[in-house]
């Protein structure tokens, strides 16, 4: 049973479309859920609102905590459409065994999650390019400052109506190569979506900004030489006709935008490959102009063409700076089928 908490109180919502940005805005509503004593309850949607802990809660000292990213999508019908959501809470229940985090019934969760995105549905923004972001988490709320996983835990679900992830949107990102910092190993928690995750990655991100790129590219920690991801994205290239993206070796968060376009192009005739892929086989296949094209895939900026890549202080344009075909084609029809603006023959969208 999901109690429902109404408010009349409603915040003013975002009126230029275009300004939306990502993740500045929240909705109304929230989805809580506690755990404690061996089970889940006290399910509720309520008020959107800042919720107090104590300073020594688990997640606050030992980073306990996972979280998942998706859409969900509103067109000129009226529809609400959202991408693949049993996807988001089976990887949530993986990362969650990782982590040492009771597992949450999938079933209930999505229900919960639909009943909130239709009480918010006028949340969701309908201008070419924008959704409403869905951020579940779980984090450990047990107060103890010993290194055990928590006994007591709090599941939320907060909305954010979104633009585009980058400011200048869909043009080519330029990326570079990380050859010091790691991001994970295998055996650590790579492919979990835990928060931990994020926080080491931040020095490598911020030190790449300065220089003026968008992103990193991972290298696999052991011997810095085959490609993981990228910030928050898995990495695709196009080598002499060949769409390559690196294996899930267990360092890599395996990605459900990945595993989309994986499927896209097989359903229509292109050759992919999840392999090891080496910077230098891809510096090569740059310089015999074999590169045909770069890019990123998330939920956040769906498909993000790449244009530059810098190694070891040397710049490698990719396919003359400009965005590729394959990564177009991807981008418009992953984005036409979350709109519905193309039809959906994998039956990928949860109408609600
Ligand atoms: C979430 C995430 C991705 C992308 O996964 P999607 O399911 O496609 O959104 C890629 N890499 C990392 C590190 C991530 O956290």
């Amino acid at each position: 049973m999901i109690e429902i908490i109404h408010t009349e109180k409603r915040k003013e919502k975002p009126a230029d479309q275009s300004q939306l940005g990502f993740g500045k805005y929240f909705t109304d509503y929230m989805f809580t859920m506690r755990y404690s004593e061996g089970a889940w309850h006290d399910a509720k949607i309520e008020p959107y609102a800042p919720v107090a802990f104590d300073l020594a809660t688990t997640v606050f000292h030992y980073a306990q905590g996972i979280f998942e990213g998706l859409k969900a999508f509103r067109n000129e019908k009226g529809e609400v459409r959202v991408f693949r959501p049993e996807e988001n809470f089976k990887r949530m229940n993986r990362s969650a065994a990782r982590m040492c985090i009771p597992p949450i019934d999938e079933k209930f969760v999505l229900e919960g999650l639909y009943e909130l995105l239709r009480l918010e549905r006028d949340w969701i923004p309908t201008a070419p390019g924008t959704a409403l972001y869905i951020r579940p988490s779980i984090i450990a709320t047990k107060v103890a400052l010993g290194v055990h996983a928590s006994s007591e835990y709090l599941f939320f679900i907060i909305l954010s109506p979104v633009g585009s992830y980058y400011a200048h949107g869909l043009a080519p990102t330029r990326l570079l190569v990380e050859d010091y910092y790691t991001r994970a190993t295998v055996g650590g928690t790579g492919e979990a979506k835990c928060i931990a995750n994020y926080a080491v990655s931040l020095k490598a991100g911020e030190e790449a900004e300065k220089k003026g790129f968008d992103q990193v590219l991972w290298l696999d920690a052991n011997e810095k030489k085959y490609i993981e991801e990228v910030g928050s994205m898995n990495m695709f290239f196009v080598l002499d006709g060949e769409v390559v993206t690196p294996e899930l070796v267990g360092s890599i968060l395996p990605g459900i935008t990945r595993k989309s376009c994986i499927e896209l192009l097989q359903a229509n005739g292109y050759r992919v490959s999840e392999r090891r892929v080496s910077i230098d086989e891809v510096i090569r296949a740059q310089k015999e102009g074999k590169l045909n094209e770069a890019f990123g895939t998330g939920t956040a900026a769906v498909i993000s063409p790449v244009g530059m890549m810098e190694y070891k202080g040397t710049d490698y344009v990719v396919n003359g700076g400009e965005m590729g075909s394959i990564t177009k084609w991807l981008y418009d029809t992953i984005t036409g089928i979350q709109t519905g603006r193309l039809d959906d023959p994998f039956g990928w969208v949860v109408k609600l």
